[in-house]
């Protein structure tokens, strides 16, 4: 339980609706998972690009930039994981409120941690993008190193090495980041984003 009992929401008198209607297009998050290396980060802010060239209003919530602030009392046990992503959800829910776009580039791995960031949103607001990409590939990438010092042990229950990745079901958009190109996947965003008649 938390440990704010005495607070209650304030009703702001202009509503999500309201910032919707005044930005010509609806809000959602884009919750971007896959292991370290799949290509969340490189879609996610190329699909922010092209959403802000077509005069959308969206926010990038990236994983170092998160961890560098607001999160920077967590470390990578599992129980600083699930808070880091409950924040980042919590975080989100107010940018969708606020009538943005908002895209999530965290690895987030464990499906409980993600389905209950689900659970904070209304139905369609939270689009699940699972960046599908092999290990052996992810590895291959390694863009910051990271996996090179996970072999060597120099960092501990990293994300396929020796902390699992546990793969969404149900994700609404799954993009194989090994077999298309970036352009493509977020050409793939947006038709998706187009069919739910959210731009
Ligand atoms: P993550 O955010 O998932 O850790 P990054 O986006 O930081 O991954 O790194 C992915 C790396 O893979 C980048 O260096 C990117 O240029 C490269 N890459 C190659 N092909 C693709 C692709 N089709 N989609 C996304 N990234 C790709």
């Amino acid at each position: 339980m938390g440990k704010a009992t005495n607070i209650t929401w304030h009703e702001t008198s202009i509503t999500k609706s309201d910032r919707r209607i005044q930005n010509g297009h609806g809000s959602c998050t884009l919750w971007f998972t896959g292991l370290s290396g799949s290509g969340k980060s490189t879609i996610a802010n190329a699909v922010s690009h092209e959403l802000y060239r077509m005069g959308i209003n969206e926010y990038v919530l990236d994983g170092d930039n998160i961890r560098h602030g607001l999160n920077k009392d967590l470390g990578f046990s599992e129980d600083d994981r699930t808070e880091n992503i409950r924040r980042i959800g919590e975080v989100a829910k107010l940018f969708v409120d606020s009538g943005k776009i908002v895209t999530t580039a965290f690895i987030s791995p464990f499906r409980s941690d993600r389905d209950g960031v689900r659970t904070l949103f209304e139905a369609g607001e939270f689009i699940e993008v699972y960046v599908s990409c092999p290990l052996e590939e992810c590895e291959r990438r390694d863009p910051k190193q990271l996996y090179e010092k996970a072999r060597r042990g120099e960092i501990k229950d990293f994300t396929g090495i020796d902390s699992p990745y546990e793969a969404p079901e149900q994700p609404e958009i799954t993009i194989q980041s090994y077999k298309v190109s970036v352009a493509e996947a977020v050409e793939q965003v947006l038709n998706y984003l187009r069919g739910q008649n959210i731009i």
